[in-house]
């Protein structure tokens, strides 16, 4: 018989393995989606905006549809369990902040235990939402193309610079 994977199943595929992070960013996902009642972005009409890079951030990416390549997804590094979510449909932005408690709550469990625990556990206990006002960072927006007059090769025109008056890539300019 051929079941269908769940959601979370699907995020330990494309994060590589089970782990409390991406536990974590399971559950700070779906209650972002279910807070602004945003389904997984096909475009860019939701935005994330991470304060750390761990494990988590790959759960984020997976079931937001929020991605570094869109330009909807962006990382701040504060070091911090704060995920920001931003819904162009909707204007409204939620700050979730995951909770001391739990960490405190897979104190002397093992790995599994401890996932178990972030994914069972009740929104309320391990997550802070709060509505925030955000200006939602512009859409991205496609660049014309230039050459490099140094090593030929293409570069985005906001990202060329000019050297001795020509223009060259960034890694030219730099030499
Ligand atoms: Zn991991
Ligand atoms: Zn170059």
């Amino acid at each position: 018989m051929c079941m269908e994977k769940t959601d979370w199943e699907k995020c330990v595929d494309f994060h590589g393995h089970s782990c409390p992070g991406l536990a974590i960013g399971y559950r700070v996902s779906l209650a972002a989606l279910d807070n602004l009642d945003e389904m997984r972005s096909g475009d860019e009409e939701l935005v994330a905006i991470v304060e750390n890079d761990a494990c988590s951030v790959d759960a984020v990416m997976f079931l937001t549809g929020c991605t570094f390549g869109k330009g909807n997804f962006i990382y701040r590094d504060h070091g911090k369990q704060v995920y920001i979510f931003g819904s162009r449909n909707s204007n409204k932005a939620l700050r979730l902040a995951v909770k001391d408690k739990v960490s405190e709550a897979q104190e002397g469990l093992d790995w599994e235990a401890r996932i178990n625990t972030i994914l069972e556990m009740p929104e309320n206990d391990l997550l802070e939402i709060k509505e925030i006002d955000m200006e939602l960072p512009p859409r991205a927006s496609l660049y014309n193309s230039v050459k490099c007059a140094e090593c030929g090769e293409t570069v985005m025109e906001a990202r060329a610079r000019v050297k001795e008056g020509k223009i060259v890539c960034i890694p030219c300019a730099c030499k």
